[in-house]
């Protein structure tokens, strides 16, 4: 695979072109030009020019190969990647903005059991400029633009597990949030991870206030093992160590995505539990329903015990939401659509 120009810092940027005997303000052209979604060989440069960076150079890292619109304005896409790779995206819209979903690697390999991402493992981790370039070009397609832009919250919740590709993912995250660039601030960023401790506590010092959430799905480390692979390497204490560090660096509450499972964490016992766990935490819990995933087992309550369960947290003092379940006529659950494409390839090649 060639280098992908997206990864490239502003200042790395200006280095590159510097080193090429460009003048500097073909920096700020292409800069400006890949901030709004552009191919490489769509920028204003010289011919001469263009061809050194396409010989380098990705010329259209990510491409939409397929949009699905669902019923409540949510859209999905299939992204294809320059090796031939799929990851997927979905762009919810609120009346706040619109919030995109992003993933972080190709497959995954953390092995929670509700989860179609992890069905195949991990592929391989994409780079910053894949992960950057998935906003580019949606926000492009929408018809917006760095300075009008039509995605205005990201979050880190599609196909892997953002801790387990750390690097990108910070390097991702300062190019995101960079002054003169598509600009997005920290706070309209979440991060989701299954709890990998070491790198939490490592995030604490990198200077990012965003919204930190840890995928918690159980209210003890024994029932959380049962559903996360990664529950037998960090306790849920050690995971609420780190939150607390994260919370002390940068004055941010954190959250706790909390999926229901029926039968099997959504009692009242459970909802007491979580209750006692975090109260007096700042914090808050978005519950949702289980997307059902052809490939497992598991099942997800009626709407009337998700409402019970939130019910329990908010007279216990927690904080807590219960999310709405968006596009999930076209496959909205993580990975679902990808797994579903890779069937369809399968079936064709037959
Ligand atoms: N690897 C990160 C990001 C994953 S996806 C993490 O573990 O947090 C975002 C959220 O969706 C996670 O909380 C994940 O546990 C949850 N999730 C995955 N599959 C789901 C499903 N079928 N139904 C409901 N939530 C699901």
């Amino acid at each position: 695979m060639k280098e992908i120009l997206q990864d490239y810092s502003r200042a790395e940027l200006d280095a590159l072109v510097a080193s090429y005997g460009e003048k500097r303000f073909r920096a700020d052209q292409i800069y400006t030009g890949l901030m709004q979604g552009k191919r490489i060989s769509e920028l204003p440069v010289s011919s001469a020019f263009r061809e050194k960076l396409l010989a380098r150079f990705e010329d259209e890292p990510v491409k939409i190969l397929e949009t699905f619109t669902s019923r409540d304005g949510t859209q999905k896409f299939l992204f294809l990647l320059a090796d031939g790779n799929l990851v997927e995206g979905v762009l919810m819209r609120y009346q706040y903005g619109n919030t995109q979903c992003v993933s972080t690697q190709v497959g995954c390999r953390m092995g929670c059991k509700f989860c179609a991402s992890t069905l195949g493992g991990l592929k391989r981790n994409l780079t910053a400029g894949e992960i950057l370039s998935q906003i580019l070009v949606v926000n492009r397609a929408e018809g917006g633009n760095a300075k009008e832009r039509k995605v205005t919250n990201v979050v880190l919740m599609g196909s892997g597990e953002p801790f387990d590709n750390y690097d990108n993912v910070v390097k991702f995250l300062r190019n995101l949030t960079a002054e003169g660039g598509i600009c997005i601030s920290p706070r309209n960023v979440s991060l989701s991870t299954c709890g990998l401790v070491p790198e939490m506590k490592r995030f604490a010092d990198e200077g990012i206030p965003l919204n930190l959430t840890v995928s918690l799905h159980a209210v003890t480390d024994g029932e959380r093992r049962m559903t996360m692979p990664i529950a037998y390497r960090y306790r849920i204490s050690e995971i609420l160590e780190a939150l607390t560090l994260y919370f002390q660096r940068t004055g941010r509450r954190y959250l706790f995505e909390y999926s229901l499972i029926g039968g099997v964490n959504c009692d009242e016992a459970h909802a007491l539990a979580l209750a006692a766990l975090l109260k007096g935490r700042p914090c808050h819990v978005n519950l949702i329903r289980l997307n059902e995933v052809k490939e497992r087992s598991l099942a997800t309550v009626s709407e009337k015990q998700a409402y019970r369960f939130l019910g329990v947290l908010e007279k216990n003092g927690i904080s807590a939401t219960l999310r709405r379940s968006m596009g999930s006529d076209i496959g909205g659950a993580c990975g679902q659509l990808r797994a579903r494409y890779l069937e369809k390839r399968e079936d064709e090649n037959v």
